[in-house]
């Protein structure tokens, strides 16, 4: 039987659709990139926003509607925040909730197809990420969150922290190696949290990653700027963890941070830039930033721009905030007009790229390690166009004269200039190495 796995919303999201995959392969199923051809298709959704609910009904019906022979799955936090509004849509033969999704391909199998499958020796693993053209892979290692941030309804979706142990997150990552894949993410809800549930924490599972895997890039997902510990930043000495990370401030205004019920203020803020800077050669910081949030009066808004604009951020998500029913920030008084986030929406987006290319410049005519994805073109001269990501999480944009495959490869290559409208850095091929995994990040 064919399983065909679709996600919205956050890497933990994509994260999860990828340990499915393997736990479906061991039960026997293939995974197939096609909805039409699948005997199951499965949707994991989100409710980050009304947006994103909107978004998850809309996916469920465009499945059931390309396959409605296919028996439909729904999981993830729509499923579990309202699972009698999603079990209304027509067709969802299986609802399974955020606490059971973990078991969910055992769930299907015993549940929904009910007979017992042979125990294949399909060897689980990158199968589902190859078949969806990636060649890094989002490894979840925890799940649910103990804070209660206003605006987040993550924490109420997904419940309470719970981690995967390191032999296990260890395993995983071995396994994905010898499927050739060259990086991975940590990923979570509040990856902070790692180990507060099995007596551990997420330092020593770094280190545990670095010590008992060959893989050659270590990525940490989202961390709450909070949870990083004492010696943190000394764990980039070693160059297969990967020098950036994206520290969610939501808002450069203490007063607003206090609304939010956030544990960072500004101060702390940037004193944990100043410590990585100065600790991390090259390290790079993007971040998150809500706008608009209930009460931010003008003083507030400047306040928060100033503090933005002095950190050096290379790249900024922008959320315009939308309240979310079940979050304390919905019922906040002083909600701001849609009118005046749109302004400020677009003051931001001013500043972001401006930011950016002031950060950008200072990587000209330096040489890095690129790890390229994908083949993305051919230009009219005949030359093959790649985009890769440098150690510290820098896109590139790489154009081969000559026929070396670049594909899934880590090559050193120099950086020679930035194209705007794209957004990325341009790279030379004169400097092009044979691969070499552990060279310092950067020369
Ligand atoms: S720490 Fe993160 S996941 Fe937890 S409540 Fe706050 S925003 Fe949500």
């Amino acid at each position: 039987m064919r399983v065909a796995l679709k996600a919205l919303g956050c890497r933990l999201n994509e994260a999860e659709l990828e340990s499915w995959s393997n736990d479906f392969q061991r039960l026997g199923y293939s995974i197939s990139g096609d909805v039409s051809m699948a005997d199951i298709v499965v949707v994991n959704t989100c409710a980050v926003t009304q947006e994103a609910v909107k978004k998850s009904r809309q996916l469920i019906r465009k499945s059931q509607r390309i396959n409605p022979r296919a028996k439909l799955v729904v999981s993830g936090c729509y499923a579990s925040l309202e699972p009698e509004i999603a079990n209304k849509i027509d067709g969802i033969d299986l609802l399974v909730p955020n606490r059971h999704k973990d078991r969910l391909a055992q769930i299907v199998n015993d549940e929904l197809i009910g007979q017992a499958m042979p125990q294949l020796a399909t060897v689980a693993g990158a199968t589902a990420l190859f078949i969806r053209g990636r060649n890094r892979a989002f490894v979840k290692i925890q799940d649910g969150c103990r804070y209660r941030c206003t605006f987040c309804i993550v924490t109420v979706a997904r419940g309470d922290e719970r981690s995967k142990a390191i032999a296990d997150v260890v395993n995983e990552i071995n396994t994905l190696h010898q499927q050739d894949i060259r990086e991975v993410i940590l990923t979570g809800v509040h990856i902070g949290g790692y180990g507060s549930d099995i007596d551990t924490d997420l330092l020593t599972l770094i280190k545990a990653v670095l010590a008992e895997t060959d893989i050659p890039r270590i990525r940490l997902g989202s961390v709450e700027p909070w949870d990083l510990g004492e010696n943190f930043f000394e764990l980039f000495a070693n160059p297969r963890f990967m020098p950036h990370l994206h520290l969610p401030l939501q808002s450069g205004s203490d007063t607003v941070l206090r609304r939010m019920a956030r544990r960072c203020k500004t101060a702390d803020f940037r004193k944990l830039l100043v410590e990585a800077r100065s600790c991390v050669r090259d390290f790079n910081v993007t971040t998150d930033i809500i706008v608009g949030f209930p009460g931010e009066n003008n003083d507030e808004w400047q306040e928060n721009l100033l503090f933005i604009d002095s950190c050096d951020f290379s790249h900024i998500h922008i959320f315009p905030f939308s309240p979310r029913q079940g979050t304390r920030a919905a019922a906040l008084p002083g909600q701001i007009p849609t009118a005046v986030k749109k302004i400020r929406t677009q003051q931001l987006q001013q500043l972001a790229p401006r930011m950016r290319i002031r950060v950008l410049q200072h990587y000209n005519g330096r040489g890095f390690p690129v790890l390229f994805a994908n083949h993305t073109g051919t230009t009219t001269n005949g030359e093959q166009v790649y985009l890769g990501y440098t150690p510290n999480y820098l896109k590139v944009k790489f154009v081969s004269n000559d026929n070396l495959s670049l594909k899934n490869r880590i090559h050193h290559v120099r950086l020679t200039g930035y194209d705007e409208q794209e957004a990325v850095l341009l790279a030379s091929s004169a400097e092009l190495q044979d691969e070499a995994v552990t060279l310092p990040a950067g020369d």
